[in-house]
């Protein structure tokens, strides 16, 4: 079983407390723990509270209503004028798949704010053309998909 010995190491247990025994660097998406054991716990809700009461509107939705790059304040008075909703942003998307890295993972410049219906569909573009979902993995296995909420 010869694996690539040149891959960056991917997974960073957060706990020491559970020696994940990371074997294959891709074993995070396989294994059985759940969502906040593999980093989306306590510390990512509050970074991502933090981040979308900073960035609450969806950068998608901002491109769509030209007002992307203005300062949060005149969005709601943009939205208000027009009288539509604010494009509230409900997910942290990052940018660039982390993969289970976690420094891209906790990256900030990596991350951007979405409502729910633009980070779907982003995520099944990216999917669409034989992205993530049909991956192979360096084990030879395919890779499952990605789920940021
Ligand atoms: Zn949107």
């Amino acid at each position: 079983m010869a694996r690539l010995q040149n891959l960056p190491p991917r997974l960073q247990p957060l706990r020491p407390k559970r020696p994940a025994a990371p074997s294959n660097p891709d074993s995070w998406r396989a294994d059985k723990r759940t969502a906040a054991q593999r980093g989306y716990g306590y510390r990512w809700q509050q970074a991502r509270a933090e981040y979308l009461q900073a960035h609450p509107h969806c950068v998608m939705c901002l491109r769509e209503m030209g007002l992307l790059g203005m300062p949060t304040a005149d969005v709601v008075v943009e939205c208000a004028k027009r009288g539509v909703p604010e494009p509230v942003a409900t997910v942290v998307n990052h940018v660039t798949p982390h993969r289970g890295d976690w420094r891209m993972f906790w990256d900030r410049g990596n991350w951007e704010p979405l409502c729910k219906r633009h980070h779907d569909s982003d995520a099944q573009r990216r999917d669409g053309s034989g992205g993530q979902r049909n991956r192979i993995g360096p084990d030879g296995r395919p890779v499952g998909s990605m789920d940021d909420r």
